[in-house]
């Protein structure tokens, strides 16, 4: 939103005295990173900031959930803006590269280290989320899920955070904003972008900014900070759900703070975070419908899109084929193995559940899609809620620890196309991973149109698992969409955003890195570089 008061010109703060810059200089000339015992014990020694180089420790920094291998030689955990500060500008005094990690469940490998140092955030500007009538201030290394009950108690549940991925109870504020992670809500309103209100960021130059939403808008895809012009990418991207590189100005000028959602930690360290929250529903009408084949299953899809009900709900989401192999606690959701299913959480504001629960079941029993009334089953009490989550988280958590075991490189689509031809993607993604004879399972969130195909290769059909990927790719960009609607690019997919933008785009993305990143220090290896 551009208001009278939006401006393109930056103006950052130094956080760090003339004295203290002038020190971090003086120490760090002609040291190099092969200086790095007496360069870290002179950091323990004038600020006490969390620091170790201690490979024991550091171990368990260097892999994040898509399982590639990282190294580093060094892990910090800054406590606030100053130390955040003092440790960036050492880092680019000796250039040494740094890693920004977090809950580390993204799965493209955004947050493994690729050599340098991580910086974890576990202990940055901790604090009890606050409510400020339609917002919450937080911490961006409170958990999601946390910050989310935060609100409901602090407000008498009566507002909420809607945004709900399925890894909520692990992954932080932070690293939900840098990867725009969504949920189940269908639409804007379930992708963590639309609740960004403002944001406190160290620029990989160790300067601090605090941006609003509407504060700093681009001007003809410029903004000007401390004194420098900083062209934003402009490369065209689909818009449906995605999250496949970072927000460009392809429609025209656009928020500051968008060019942060998304950017997978590329242009700074978040420090802070203020996020929208609305009213909550008065309760929801949560439903698991048992569909007879994923044809059904799709329909139910057109038939609730054509009475517009898609946009009414919380979720929608499909557990498709497969999914019951690798689904805890499945013998109380299906009765046969060749059966898929739907959950949909419909909001309630007036009516009462009953009402509710009688508008849905005939709805259903309407939509041609051989549904009948003992194939709906109502999960309103906490226990059949609880069963219901974790045998839904369990689906993806199984389908990873198989992987695990086979050594192999679980292999998770993210693909999304225009609504249009959702059935045509769907029906060609079946074909060529069916071709390649690797086990796989469908399931993700029918209400954008968007699932994920998840291959479970072993050792020996990595290299056909990798091909049959790249194929899914290519389908996916023939059809009008992108190789990411959610889980990002990191390092992992770096491919895929040549093969779905070109190398103009990388160009773009490459110049607007190089001028707010000279040294190309932080989270090098992600997305382009
Ligand atoms: C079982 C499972 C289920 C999942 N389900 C979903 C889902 O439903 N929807 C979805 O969107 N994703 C999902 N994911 C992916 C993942 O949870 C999200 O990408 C999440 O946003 C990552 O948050 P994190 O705290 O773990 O960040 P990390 O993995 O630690 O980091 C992710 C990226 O963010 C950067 N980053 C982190 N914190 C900051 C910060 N303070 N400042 C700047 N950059 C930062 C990191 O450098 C990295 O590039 C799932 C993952 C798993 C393992």
């Amino acid at each position: 939103m551009i208001t009278k008061k939006s401006k393109y010109i930056i103006d950052t703060q130094e956080l760090l005295n003339e004295d203290i810059l002038k020190k971090i200089k003086a120490f760090c000339f002609q040291k190099t990173d092969s200086d790095i015992k007496s360069i870290s014990n002179w950091i323990l020694e004038n600020w006490r900031i969390d620091l170790t180089l201690d490979q024991d420790i550091i171990l368990g920094y260097l892999k994040d959930w898509s399982n590639i291998e990282g190294y580093a030689i060094g892990m910090c955990r800054p406590k606030n803006n100053f130390e955040s500060s003092i440790l960036i500008q050492i880092f680019n005094e000796l250039k040494i590269p740094f890693t920004i990690s977090a809950g580390r469940t993204n799965l493209t490998g955004s947050a493994t280290p690729n050599g340098g140092f991580i910086i974890s955030t576990e202990k940055l500007n901790r604090s009890k989320p606050t409510v400020k009538n339609n917002h919450v201030l937080c911490s961006p290394s409170s958990l999601l899920e946390d910050m989310r009950q935060e609100v409901l108690n602090e407000t008498n549940s009566e507002m909420y955070y809607p945004v709900d991925p399925t890894s909520r109870k692990e992954a932080t504020i932070g690293g939900t904003i840098s990867c725009n992670a969504s949920g189940f809500v269908p639409g804007k309103k379930g992708a963590t972008r639309h609740w960004v209100r403002g944001l406190d960021i160290i620029l990989p130059n160790g300067k601090f900014l605090s941006c609003k939403r509407g504060e700093y808008i681009s001007k003809n895809n410029f903004f000007q900070i401390d004194g420098n012009k900083i062209k934003i990418p402009e490369y065209n991207r689909p818009k449906i759900k995605n999250a496949s590189g970072p927000y460009t100005g392809c429609d025209g000028d656009i928020d500051f703070v968008d060019l942060i959602v998304g950017s997978e930690g590329m242009f700074g360290l978040i420090t802070n975070c203020s996020l929208f929250i609305e009213s909550r529903p008065r309760s929801f009408l949560d439903l698991f419908i048992i569909l007879d084949s994923e044809k059904n299953a799709f329909s139910l899809f057109h038939f609730l899109n054509t009475q517009n009900k898609i946009e009414t709900l919380n979720a929608f989401e499909y557990f498709g084929y497969n999914c019951q192999k690798y689904m805890n606690n499945k013998q109380y959701f299906f009765n046969k193995n060749s059966e898929v299913g739907v959950y949909l959480q419909i909001p309630i504001m007036e009516q009462s559940e009953d009402q509710k629960c009688s508008e849905w079941s005939s709805l259903l029993l309407n939509s041609n899609c051989n549904i009948h009334g003992d194939n709906i089953y109502v999960l309103n009490d906490k226990k059949s809620w609880d069963l219901f989550f974790n045998s839904r988280h369990s689906i993806p958590e199984n389908a990873l620890k198989e992987s695990k075991k086979l050594g192999g490189v679980s292999i998770i689509t993210d693909i999304i196309v225009p609504k249009e031809n959702f059935a045509q993607l769907i029906e060609g993604t079946h074909r060529l991973i069916k071709n390649s004879k690797i086990e796989y399972l469908l399931f993700g969130h029918l209400g954008d149109c968007h699932l994920h195909f998840h291959m479970i290769p072993e050792k020996r059909e990595e290299i056909t698992a990798k091909k049959t990927y790249d194929q899914i790719v290519d389908l996916s960009s023939s059809l009008g969409g992108v190789y990411s609607a959610e889980h990002g690019t990191g390092r992992r997919k770096k491919n895929d955003f040549i093969k779905c933008y070109g190398y103009e785009a990388v160009r773009q993305l490459y110049n607007i890195k190089k001028s707010l990143d000279p040294n190309e220090l932080l989270n090098s290896g992600n997305i382009i570089t």
